[in-house]
């Protein structure tokens, strides 16, 4: 038993189904976990354990009635940037230090009725501003590898939380690489899917036209089984399509029963020498090689392509994001939703307090630089111009898929740095620079793990496919997981049993 949290989303649905456990046993021993061990690492805002223990008893009786949902009773946790009813949901923010969502979003009623079991609310950075889990108004989150490093961001307590064995798969949003670059950090898989396949509805806005939920896990699998449940159009939101609907495990297990010893036959992955620019760190880009290496073992072709430069990408994203995150922020003014400041003299007062208590540093910074680009004056100069590159950038992915089935990179420039280095926002920003693309053209992309550097840090290569193309990505993960054991390392944290 004291291994239950080293198992796969895959042999925990088995384990429940042959009563190996049940899932209040399997939901104790994760809850023990996490109050033994989540004191290092404090990837949980919130713990919902009493909720918790009540919906696994109830899990275990539906399935001693001949429930036969695959989820019925697995854990997970979310990450704050979703609205859970009756639970506090604060976006890493003091601004929601004290907001108790009257709804859930979507994608969470979604995961509860596939019968999936709660934990808690996961910590962030502040409205998912960041890449180090540094500017949460809750504290810095630890990376489970090596504590004295950061897990990534901003969905770094999702991170954390899986690769110290909290949860076997937790909920994540990726807005410019929030989703990819902590699985990066952490050594773990994690996707973000086409922009329009999961609800938005419910997952607190950051720049609401990149912004995508997506699954984390240790494999392929995981990411997969936990990306079920959440897709698909919903009425509540006007930006999430109604496409085809594929079942995700079902297109791994239909990719590997056809697998043969070249399982990669006939695939052609892209690599861009962008994507081996400055910046990228010199052991990263070996153990990167290296899996591209494999990937050709296993039959891929490499061909080279191009896409857009990534210092006009990154750009082009720091002038969009912002202008938008000005605007959906716009409404936690001190009225409606959460922090209030003291004794206000008088509305402008109220606001301008409220607002300059309530938000952190990067918030403020955002909001700001958002709300130049939006001004009078400045708008054609900076946001028209912006979103003109926008669709180039576009263009420049579709002429790259055009001799391409996917296409190859680092996740990030580096593995995952030292807590409070206190980067400048400049040179934090830069660590964004292979992820941002795929949300400003909308495209899926994963990262999955590829290896660990001589300090012992995983190092994670990104996949990016076409559009509603998830399938694919995952199916090009798990065939690879299935001849390779990254995945399968355990961080510091996770080999500690309690
Ligand atoms: N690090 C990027 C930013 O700070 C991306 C964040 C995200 O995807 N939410 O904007």
């Amino acid at each position: 038993m004291s291994e239950l949290h080293l198992l796969s989303t895959q042999q925990l649905i088995t384990g429940l189904q042959d009563k190996q456990f049940s899932s209040a046993e399997l939901t104790e021993h994760y809850i023990k976990r996490i109050n033994a061990l989540d004191s290092k690492i404090n990837s949980f805002i919130t713990n919902t354990s009493e909720t918790a223990r009540a919906q696994a008893q109830a899990a275990d009786e539906m399935r001693a009635q001949g429930d036969k949902r695959p989820l019925l009773g697995v854990p997970m946790a979310h990450k704050d940037i979703f609205c859970t009813q009756g639970v506090l949901t604060t976006c890493g923010s003091k601004m929601l230090h004290n907001f108790v969502s009257p709804y859930d979003a979507t994608i969470v009623s979604n995961i509860d009725k596939a019968g999936m079991i709660s934990l808690g609310k996961l910590n962030m950075d502040e409205f998912a501003m960041g890449s180090d889990n540094e500017s949460s108004y809750y504290g810095a989150v630890h990376n489970p590898w090596n504590l004295n490093h950061v897990p990534g961001g901003s969905s770094g307590g999702s991170a954390a939380a899986v690769a110290a064995g909290f949860v076997p798969v937790a909920t994540g949003s990726d807005t410019g690489g929030s989703i990819r670059q902590p699985a990066s950090f952490c050594g773990l898989t994690g996707i973000k899917p086409t922009y329009g396949r999961v609800s938005r509805f419910g997952m607190i806005a950051y720049a609401s036209s990149l912004d995508q939920a997506g699954s984390m896990g240790r494999s392929a699998k995981d990411c997969a089984y936990l990306l079920q449940p959440m897709i698909g159009h919903d009425p509540r939101d006007a930006t999430s399509i109604k496409y085809d609907m594929p079942d995700y495990v079902q297109d791994l297990n239909d990719a590997e029963a056809a697998a043969g010893d070249k399982p990669f036959a006939g695939l052609r992955i892209g690599v861009a020498k962008e994507y081996f620019s400055k910046g990228l760190d010199a052991e990263v880009e070996t153990t990167i090689r290296a899996a591209l290496k494999k990937y050709e073992e296993l039959g891929a072709t490499i061909v080279e392509v191009n896409i857009t430069d990534p210092d006009i990408t990154l750009a082009t994203y720091y002038m969009l994001a912002p202008a938008e995150a000005s605007s959906n922020l716009s409404r936690f003014d001190g009225v409606r939703f959460g922090y209030r400041c003291e004794n206000p003299t008088d509305l402008i007062d109220l606001y301008t307090r409220s607002r300059s208590e309530g938000f952190g540093p990067e918030v403020q910074r955002r909001i700001l630089t958002g709300t130049y680009a939006l001004s009078a004056g400045y708008f054609d100069a900076y946001y028209t111009k912006a979103q003109k590159i926008r669709r180039l950038i576009v263009k420049d992915f579709e002429d790259a898929f055009a001799n391409c089935d996917v296409i190859a990179s680092p996740t990030a420039p580096t593995a995952a740095y030292k807590l409070a280095e206190d980067l400048d926002p400049a040179t934090m920003y830069l660590g964004d620079v292979y992820t941002i693309g795929v949300n400003l053209a909308g495209l899926p992309a994963l990262s999955q793990p590829v290896g660990l550097t001589s300090e012992g840090l995983p190092v994670g290569l990104q996949l990016i496919g076409q559009y509603w193309q998830e399938s694919k990505l995952l199916a090009t993960a798990h065939l690879f997981q299935q001849h390779t054991d990254h995945h399968l390392q355990h961080s510091t944290i996770a080999k500690e049993t309690v």
